[in-house]
Formats: structure tokens, sequence, C-alpha cells
């Protein structure tokens, strides 16, 4: 089983992270939170977390654009938890403008941010997975993985990328008993997504109501947003023996949107 296995899952302080990392907890699994937020908030987080499921939860405020920041936090949570056996990419961030306007600090933090975090991390992680012959990474890359929209360019890039080096490390880990998987969501309402409903508002020249209905969930032939309990219940999945087969693949969590 998943009890007493470690896993470190980044931006979890928030949405998907947060829902992944609870999931995990609720597994059984000793988990290193990450991300940003006010101090206080983010204790009482990974108090209620470790309280909940009794498994040890820690936090490491390592910033995702920064490769040596990374790299630490991979060390202190093999020190701390004495293993790491899963690893989630899942930090990263949004913005919507159309092409010409662009800010070029967006698109380089997106970059950053959201595709070469998980390769600073993944390639941190690799090593000790190979040598206890078990691993899992989880790559939380999106629709726009499969798909593009308008006036995400860098986003759709960075998860573009993010597919493909998810499909890349598969193959080269894939007889050492390491998965690598790319899930693939569509609109989940966390802070990511009702930061950019006035954005695209803007870039579209729709009301923020008009934007949910008419953009967010007409994307998705359920009319439902996806949400953050049923991330983690598939990432729990993946990290099952059931699992094991299952590797370099984009798993379409998205109600319907990418079958248009
Ligand atoms: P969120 O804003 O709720 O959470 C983002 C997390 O990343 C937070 O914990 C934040 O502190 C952390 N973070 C941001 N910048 C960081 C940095 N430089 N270093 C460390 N941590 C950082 O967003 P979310 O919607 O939960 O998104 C999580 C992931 O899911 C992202 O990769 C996003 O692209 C992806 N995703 C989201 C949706 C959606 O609809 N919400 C859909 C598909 C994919």
């Amino acid at each position: 089983g998943l009890a007493g296995k470690a896993a470190v899952v980044t931006g979890s302080t928030s949405g998907i992270g947060l829902g992944i990392a609870r999931a995990f907890a609720g597994a059984g699994m000793n988990v290193m939170l990450n991300g940003f937020g006010d101090a206080s908030e983010i204790e009482r987080t990974r108090k209620d977390i470790a309280d909940e499921f009794g498994t040890t939860i820690a936090h490491d405020g390592a910033d995702m654009t920064r490769p040596e920041q990374i790299a630490a936090m991979i060390e202190r949570t093999r020190a701390e938890f004495g293993r790491l056996d899963v690893l989630v990419n899942n930090a990263g961030i949004q913005h919507v403008a159309p092409i010409e306007t662009f800010p070029p600090e967006k698109w380089d933090a997106i970059i950053a941010i959201n595709l070469s975090s998980a390769f600073h991390a993944t390639r941190a992680v690799v090593a000790g997975m190979k040598a206890q012959g078990w691993g899992r990474i989880i790559n939380v890359a999106s629709a726009h993985a499969l798909v593009a929209s308008p006036f995400k360019s860098a986003y759709v890039a960075a998860k573009h990328g993010v597919l493909g080096l998810t499909r890349t490390v598969a193959l080269e880990v894939a007889e050492h008993g390491i998965t690598v998987n790319a899930i693939c969501p569509g609109y989940v309402l966390t802070p990511l997504v009702e930061k950019q409903i006035p954005q695209t508002a803007k870039a579209r020249g729709l009301t923020e109501d008009e934007v949910i209905r008419d953009v967010l969930l007409h994307a998705q032939p359920t009319r439902q947003f996806v949400t953050t309990e049923q991330l983690g219940a598939l990432a729990v999945f993946l990290c099952t023996d059931a699992g094991a087969s299952i590797t370099g693949t984009a798993l379409p969590v998205e109600g319907g949107w990418t079958a248009q």
C-alpha cells in the first residue's frame, strides 16, 4: 500500500496541489507541501492535514523559479522523511493577454514555473527512485497540453512542453518501476481561474458572468467545473500498483472538452 510513502507536491498551499496533498495524506502518505502564502495560514493548513490523517506533513517554501531551491527541497524531503517515492509537479501560474501585448516577463515566469520547474524537480528525484526501484512522477498539465485557447500563448506552450517532458522521461525510466504521467484537468474553480476571469473578460470584451458561462464552462460539455477531489483521487490511483502500467500518458479530466 501507500502508507508510509513520501511525496513532494509543488504548489500545494492552494487549489489542485492542496487537493492532491490531502488525498495523499488520506492514503497514508507523508507529504512535503510547497507554495507561497501567508505563513500562519500555511501552518494551519499543514496542521489540519496532519491532524485529520495522522501522517507527517511539512512545508518547504522553495520558489519554483529557482533551481537550487528546488534541489534543496528534494534533499530536505529525503532527509526528513527518509525517502521520496512520489513527485507531483503542480505549481503553476497563468496570464491571459493577446500575443502582441503579452508581457515578456510573464512569458519567462510561466515557462519557469509551469515547465522548467518540472524538469529541475524530476532531474533531482530520478536517481533516488531508480535506486529503490519504484517511483511515481505526476505532472499536473492541463487540457491546454492537448488543445489551445487564444490569449494563453505562454501557458499553452508550457503545458504542451510538460507533456513532451512527461513522455520523454517515462521512456527513460520505464524499466525501473517508475511511471511518469500528465494529468490534464479542465477548468477547476481555484484562485488561478478566479484571477483570470477579469483578464479574459478584458481580452474578449465580455462580462465576467459571460466568461464563466460562454468561455470556461462552454469548453466543457459537462458544464461543470472539475473538482480538486477528483484530481486527488486520480493522483492516488496512479500511485497504486493498479497504475503500474500507466506511463507516458496524458490523462484528460476535463468534462469532455478535448472530445469535441
Ligand atoms: P492555484 O493558484 O490555486 O495554486 C497554485 C499554487 O502554486 C499555489 O500553491 C502557489 O503558491 C504555487 N506557486 C505559484 N508560483 C510559485 C512559485 N514560483 N514557487 C512555488 N510555488 C508557486 O492554482 P491551481 O488552479 O490549483 O493550479 C495548479 C496547477 O494546475 C497549475 O499547474 C495549473 O496550471 C494547473 N491547472 C489548473 C487548472 C484550473 O482550472 N485551475 C486547469 C488545468 C491545469
